[in-house]
This record gives structure tokens, sequence and C-alpha cells, in this order.
């Protein structure tokens, strides 16, 4: 990260003598000097770290004065020994070395990659200490060139120069390269041999773009597939081959200039956006007026309000954006649910079928990884996937960890957390493990981050679900002692580990689906959670779940269900229409499920009614990937309509039961009056803010709590999210969202560590 210069910049400008070296367990400088020297050393030190690096802790202790003359830098000596010696001691991580995530191109490196006088001048692999790949190449610690996917690249003399000289913007930047000795780009076509290298493979790649093929592109962390984003064909095209009908295509766009002109930003959506971790971030699309370029648009992110957009952030996207002069769809390079492709075999393998050509390089990737992807609701930046510039960087937690714990995670979006003391390192992103490749790489993943930071868990955490593969994973771990945490649980504690909450709070967990401790399908949750654990204390009515888990793609069932439920038997009043749209055997294979309540557990799950109400609204009766519907229910919504549905909460025993059955049946009366769908999705979201406000009030007179969790799948809603938060800091609630993590189930290993810390971790 450039901190050995700068500790021999300090040192020597206040000619001191002695030397740095980079252990795994942390930087160790030997300094000698007169006491008030070395005092003012350390101040400086620590005033002024390097862009990418964070001080955790500085511990010193005297040493006997030997003869030393000079200040060094030291290459790695005694590395493996100390490392030992730290990982004995309970306080190690404090001072490791972490590894740092990958970091976007640089400005002062852009500005010699553009420089036709440098000599890197469109070298695809320039980079810095300031930025450049780190997570994605590491092999093993400590970090140093030969640890690295690097080690097959033997540096130039010039290189070595840069490399070694202190002064120098690249003083032991591991992945150091240029023309002469680093890593080339290499363009393959698919169905020929023909191939190109370096910047005719640029070229030659922009020329394919431009005529509507599609191109497969290495990056950090995985393969991208990209295509000319302003041509609808080139998009419709690479959905067909791809595999993947409905869900948004995120797009690469050269600078914030071109962002503007399809994207309503604002100056802090431009900021995330710029930001050297870059993410894909969700804008709000413009009205394009251009017939070409929206139904383009139409094609990249099908009703959806909003578009996906990012940054180029490696020196390869730059180029290449700069060829190509256009805004690129830059999707995952992977079949649908497939993790993304990252090993160079396994991606010609795979994506050739998808793609025209293949611009890859010689850097082999070490650890796939994703690209990240945020949005901001009002002023609350919020991820919906933590991954490639964010991971592995530690959260610090309030609480400290009394042993080391490893968090499994959930099924979908699955991340896993290694924790001790008080950080969490949670992992990039995995995805869903009812694929075995993404099952693998969970495995992989453990056993890589467990090496990278030393944790040595002693407990492992996992779902209360049993059939999860992370719930299997678990129990294959040879970790003694096994913790199981209800999934919404997990939620709370991962919001409370983000802001540091200790004490009980009110949680409130919407959801598409995770196990409760009753055996139902739980999903509208309001839980109390305190370092004991967690009370029930509300959750929306249950409706029977047809079908269980499989009715997640059939939106169209849970109308049916919510419908049955809120009017009970009498076929007549069913005048939406709704049972025409469904075949007469499934219709009745339906009503069998529910009146025998037959494979039709009860649920109180959130994403589920929203299912039910954009099915019921004529929106969309089968989904295509989960959470469609609900994405699409907000799209439409009137944001400016103020009416709502009523909501009856039911006080049973203690519990606080929201019934779904009135706002269905508003719901169908709407249709039935031809009210628009958007004033119907306005109302419905109106009436969930409503919902939470008229539980937590109730909740807060009975407890006194003030402080709420907003945490679950269905919170990645921005309308509701911002509605909810407005209604409740209204009435003096103190309201908590996630900020640090995805309230999505790319959350849950987060939370799922920190319910052990609740419960036995120390302040
Ligand atoms: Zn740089
Ligand atoms: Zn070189
Ligand atoms: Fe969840």
């Amino acid at each position: 990260m450039g901190f050995r210069p700068l500790v021999h910049l300090l040192a020597t400008a206040r000619k001191l003598v002695g030397s740095v070296r980079n252990e795994s367990g942390g930087l160790v400088i030997d300094v000698q000097g007169k006491a008030e020297v070395l005092d003012d050393f350390v101040k400086a030190l620590k005033s002024c770290p390097p862009p990418l690096a964070v001080i955790s802790h500085i511990r010193s202790s005297r040493a006997e004065v030997t003869a030393m003359t000079g200040f060094s830098i030291v290459d790695q000596r005694g590395a493996e020994e100390s490392s030992r010696v730290l990982v004995k001691d309970p306080f190690a991580l404090a001072g490791r070395t972490f590894v740092s995530p990958d970091i976007a191109t640089c400005a002062e490196c852009l500005a010699e990659l553009f420089n036709s006088a440098d000599r890197r001048y469109l070298y695809p692999f320039i980079n810095c200490t300031h930025c450049g790949p780190r997570l994605t190449i590491i092999a093993d610690l400590p970090y140093n060139r030969s640890n690295t996917t690097m080690r097959g690249f033997r540096m130039c003399d010039l290189c070595r120069r840069e490399y070694e000289d202190p002064s120098n913007r690249r003083f032991h930047a591991q992945p150091i390269a240029c023309p002469g000795c680093g890593p080339e780009v290499k363009l393959t076509h698919t169905g020929s041999t023909a191939e190109s290298l370096g910047g005719k493979a640029i070229t030659d790649s922009a020329t394919l773009i431009a005529s509507g093929g599609i191109l497969a592109v290495k990056g950090l962390g995985g393969y991208h597939i990209a295509c000319d984003a302003t041509n609808a064909d080139a998009i419709r095209l690479l959905r067909k081959r791809k595999n993947r009908e409905a869900r948004p295509l995120a797009l690469m766009i050269a600078g914030r200039d071109a962002v503007s002109e399809l994207c309503d930003a604002s100056i802090e959506e431009l900021e995330l956006l710029h930001s050297r971790e870059r993410p894909i971030v969700l804008l709000r699309r413009k009205t394009i007026l251009d017939k070409d370029l929206r139904s383009a648009l139409d094609e990249v992110a099908p009703g959806n309000g909003r578009l996906g957009v990012m940054l180029p952030y490696t020196p390869l996207h730059h180029i290449l954006m700069q060829a190509t002069r256009k805004p690129l769809v830059m999707t995952s390079g992977n079949l649908s649910d497939e993790p993304i492709a990252f090993r160079d075999d396994d991606a010609s393998s795979r994506l050739a079928p998808i793609v025209d050509a293949i611009l890859s390089h010689n850097r082999p990737i070490s650890t796939r990884c994703d690209d990240s992807v945020m949005v901001l609701a009002g002023s609350r930046p919020a991820f919906l996937r933590r991954s490639r510039g964010f991971a592995p960087r530690p959260i610090t937690t309030a609480l400290s960890f009394p042993f080391d714990v490893l968090a499994v995670g959930g099924q979908l979006k699955n991340t896993f957390c290694l924790a001790r003391g008080s950080s969490a390192f949670v992992s990039h992103h995995i995805g869903d493990l009812s694929n075995a490749a993404a099952r693998e790489s969970l495995l992989h993943g453990i056993r890589h981050y467990a090496a990278l930071t030393g944790v040595e868990p002693r407990v492992v955490v996992h779902d209360l679900h049993p059939d999860y593969a992370s719930t299997r994973v678990a129990a294959e771990m040879g970790i003694e002692r096994r913790v199981a945490v209800q999934h919404h649980h997990a939620h709370v504690a991962s919001c409370m580990a983000e802001h540091g909450i200790v004490e009980r709070v009110i949680g409130v967990v919407f959801d598409g689906a995770g196990l409760g401790g009753d055996g139902a399908i739980w999903g509208g949750e309001f839980l109390l959670v305190d370092r004991a654990g967690y009370q029930r204390v509300g959750h929306l009515g249950y409706v029977p779940l047809p079908g269980g888990d499989g009715s997640v793609r059939r939106p169209i069932r849970m109308a049916l269900s919510h419908l049955w439920n809120a009017i009970g038997d009498a076929p007549g009043q069913l005048s939406s229409g709704l049972t025409d749209r469904l075949s007469p055997g499934e219709l009745l294979v339906l009503r069998q499920m529910h009146d025998k309540k037959i494979n039709s557990p009860p649920t109180s799950s959130v994403g589920r009614l929203f299912d039910a109400v954009a099915s019921l609204a004529g929106l969309r009766d089968i989904a295509q990937f989960e959470g469609q519907a609900a994405m699409e229910l907000e799209a439409i919504a009137d944001i400016g309509s103020r009416r709502s549905y009523p909501v009856k909460v039911r006080d049973v025993d203690s519990l606080l039961v929201p019934d779904p059955g009135p706002i269905i049946r508003a719901v169908v009366d709407d249709v039935r009056t031809g009210v628009a769908a958007g004033e119907i999705s306005a109302a419905f979201h109106n009436c969930l803010a409503r919902m939470i406000l008229d539980v937590t009030e109730v909740l807060r007179q009975r407890t006194g709590i003030n402080r709420i969790v907003l945490s679950g799948g269905v919170f990645q809603n921005v309308l509701l999210v911002s509605r909810s938060v407005a209604t409740l800091e209204r009435v003096g609630f103190e309201v908590f969202t996630q900020q640090v993590v995805p309230c999505n189930d790319g959350g849950l290993s987060l939370g799922q560590a920190y319910v052990v810390a609740l419960a036995e971790g120390g302040v």
C-alpha cells in the first residue's frame, strides 16, 4: 500500500537509522534515534498514512542499540517465523497486514496511460501502490510478488528500478509491469483460429462491438460479457445466447458526463460511482427521446426504472472504452445462475457459445470476485451486493468476538464471514449455492480467507434451515461447536453489527423466505433482539405458501393463495379473472394444495405478498427470477400518490399480527374499478410503511424501545425504505438501515457471526 516508502521517507528526513519490513503479522519497523525524534516519527506516521492504508494499531517496544547505518527496506525476511508467533497472540489480528481489496486505476496511472510519451502508454496492466489488483491476484501471504499470480513475470530492469526506489510511486508495487516485461492481452475469435495481440486486439475488439458483436472481456475478478449498449439487436442476441431472459444488465460508461446523458444522477450518486471501489450504482433512467436508444435501454433493463451503471475500473476497461466510444453492456460472464467465469480454460469453454470473441490476457485471476452493486436510498447508500473493491476489508464491531468465529451465510446471495477480536471479514459474493460450482467456491473461499486472516474458527454459525448447502458445509468443516441462528434474527443482528448496537432493538424484517422457529416460512417479522437472543413479537398474518419454495417463480399462485385467504371460497367473487390465467390443471392442483394443506407451509413473507399484489395488479404472473415482480411493482409506483390501504393489526396473546386480508380485498376492489396499477402500487407501499408504524408504536409503548432496525431483502426497495424511514422518524423513532453489508441474504453471515458476539462477546 506504499507504506514502506513512506516510512523510509519519514525516517530519512529525521536522519533516523534502521529498517522496515513487511510481515504477514504487520509492518515491522526497527528504528534508532533520540527519544523525542522517535516520538515525532511515530506521530508523523499516524497522521499521514498512504491513501490505501489504514493503521489499526501501533505497538512499540524498546530494543537493544546495535550498530546501524542508514535506513533500509528489507525484503520479507523472517516472515514465517513471526507470523507463527503472532497467531498465538490474541491481539495478533490487530497488527496483521490486511489484504487490500482491488482498487480502480488511480488518476496518476490514468494520466500515464493516455500520455503518448510514457513508456506505459496504452498499456492495459499499468498500476502502482495506490491502485490495481490485490485480493484477486493474491494466492498466499505475505503479500509479495511470488505469492501473487504475477509470479510468472520477471521484472525488466526499468521496472525493477522503480520497484526498488523508495521515492517511486511503484516502490514495492507487487503487480508492477510494463509492455517490456508484463502480461499482454490477446483477442481470440470463437469461431476461428484468428487471434490478435496488444493494440490490435483492442482495435479488433472495438470493431467487433461496433458491428453488433458480443465480446467476453477478462476483468479483475472474472470475465464480463460486453456489447454495444445502444444496439437493441446486439442486446437481444446476448440475452438469447446467455439464456437470461429478463434480469437487468449492467452498463459500463466512460465518464460522468456520459452517465448524465442517460441517467438522472445526483452529486452523491456520481461520487459513489466515481469512488475508488467503483461499484455498479443503480441510477434513475432519464426519459430518452431518441427512439433507437430508448429501445436499446428497454432491452438493457426491461420493466425497470433504473439502470445499473459503472465506470471503467481497470486500464484495459479504459482503453476499450476509449476505442469503442460507446456505453457498453458489461454483464457477468456466466450462464443464468452459474458463478462468473474467472479461469481462462473455463471461460473459453463456457463462454464460447455466447460470445463471438474473447479479449483475454495472461495474468491469472486467483479469486473470483463479482462487481459490487449499490443504490442510494435518499441520502443513505446501500449495498445490493458487496464484493469487488470492498472484500476483504474488515468490518469493525463494537463487541469483540470471544473466540474465532466462522459464519457460513445463507443459501442465496451467499457470503461467509470470519471473525476475530473486533474484526469481521465478510467475503466477496459467492452466490446461489444450489449451484455445485458455487458450493465449491464457498469451501475454497473459507480456506483462502482463513489463510489470509489467520482466523482459526472454534465455532461455526449457520442458518436454522437444515437443507441450505451452507448448513451442510458448516457440518463438514470439522469444527466441533456449531450454532444455528434463525434467519431473521441474523438479519437484525447484521444491521446491529454495522451500527455498533448492543442494546435491545425492535427489528423489522421484511424478506423473501427464511425458516422460522415454529417451522413456518417467515418473512414479515417484528423481533426484539438483544444479547439474550430474539423474541418474536409480531408477524404478518400467515397464508399458505402453495408448493413451498417452488412458488417463488409463480406470483399468480401467491395471488390466489392470498385471495382465497382474504375472501374465502366464493368463486363468483374472483372476478379479477385470475383463475382464467391458470391452466385448469394447475388451478385444480393449487386448490387441492390449499384446501388439504398439502405442501403448503404457512408463510408470513412480505416478499410473497409483493408477488401477490403484482400479480393481482396485472403486472406479472410468472417471474424469471426471485423478486422480479416486486421490482416491477416498485418501478411503476406513482410516487406522488398518498393513497393507502387499510391496516388491521390483531393482538393475539401479545403477538401483533397485521392481517393481509383487508389489503388484498382493497387491491381487488381497485383492480375491479380500473384504478391504475401505479396507484395500486403506491397505496400498497404506503400501507406497508403504515403497518410498520402501527406495530412498532405499540411495541414502543410496551417496551420503551425507541430504536428500530430495518432489514431483509424486501428493503432493497428504495421506495419502501424511504417511506418507512420517513414515517418512523416523524414520530421520533431512531431508524437504522444497512449500509455496510446488504440487507438481503448477502448480509446474513455478518449477522450470524454477530449473534455469537452478542451472546458471548465483550465490549
Ligand atoms: Zn496507480
Ligand atoms: Zn517492465
Ligand atoms: Fe433473507
